[in-house]
């Protein structure tokens, strides 16, 4: 049925792998859009404007909380990162699957004011241990950060049971079957309208 997507929200802590997931699994998933979300954040290495975010400074950032424009948005290490309300909009209206990559915070304001539409994965790696093996072996962050990171982990843990699925990134190759099963569900989640007007149609074809 066209015009009504759904969402799939995915949360984890960084370096547990989500966009390597998602982009390994781009191809078996069908047609989705990945929500470029908003950062007061500095690029790192690599990263392009637009592209991985859209980087803004923090009077930029305040000024679209004040007009209304985030979906959710949240403080994370210090910094800010929203979701834009509007692609979100079109993408659903376009009957696309909308993939957001946000934090634990950002997740449990998305599920209250759409919650009927979201399907949500915790992404994570089998231990602590190897979260921060990963984190080192990344080499972009510095040990500050790092540290940051980890204590911040030790928090996004807690709200495993908030989430429907848990993905475990241990053996990558099972990581990703798992990631498109959890897709494809996701793209077969009903919101209420997309409900109601399936049961109107259904309805009126009787003879
Ligand atoms: P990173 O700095 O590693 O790209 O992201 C740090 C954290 O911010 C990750 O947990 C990521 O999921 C989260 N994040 C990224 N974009 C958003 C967003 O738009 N909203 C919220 N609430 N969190 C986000």
């Amino acid at each position: 049925m066209s015009g009504f997507g759904s969402i799939l929200i995915l949360s984890g802590p960084s370096g547990a792998g989500k966009s390597s997931l998602i982009k390994a699994a781009a191809g078996e998933i069908g047609d989705f859009y990945f929500s470029i979300s908003t950062t007061t954040r500095a690029p790192r290495e690599g990263e392009k404007d637009g592209v991985d975010y859209f980087f803004v400074d923090k009077e930029s950032f305040e000024a679209d909380i004040r007009a209304g424009e985030f979906l959710e948005y949240a403080q994370v290490h210090g910094n800010y990162y929203g979701t834009s309300l509007k692609p979100v909009r079109e993408a659903l209206e376009a009957g696309k699957l909308v993939i957001f990559d946000i934090d634990v915070q950002g997740h449990a304001i998305a599920r209250e004011r759409m919650g009927d539409l979201i399907t949500s994965a915790f992404v994570t790696t089998p231990s602590l241990a190897e979260l921060e093996r990963r984190l080192r072996k990344r080499c972009t962050d510095d040990e500050e950060t790092i540290r940051r990171r980890i204590e911040n982990a030790l928090v996004e843990v807690e709200y495993i049971s908030a989430y429907d699925f848990l993905i475990v990134n241990d053996d990558f190759e099972k990581a990703v079957d798992d990631f498109i099963a959890v897709a494809k569900a996701a793209r077969l989640k009903k919101g209420r309208k997309q409900a109601l007007a399936f049961v109107n149609a259904w309805r009126n074809t009787a003879g």
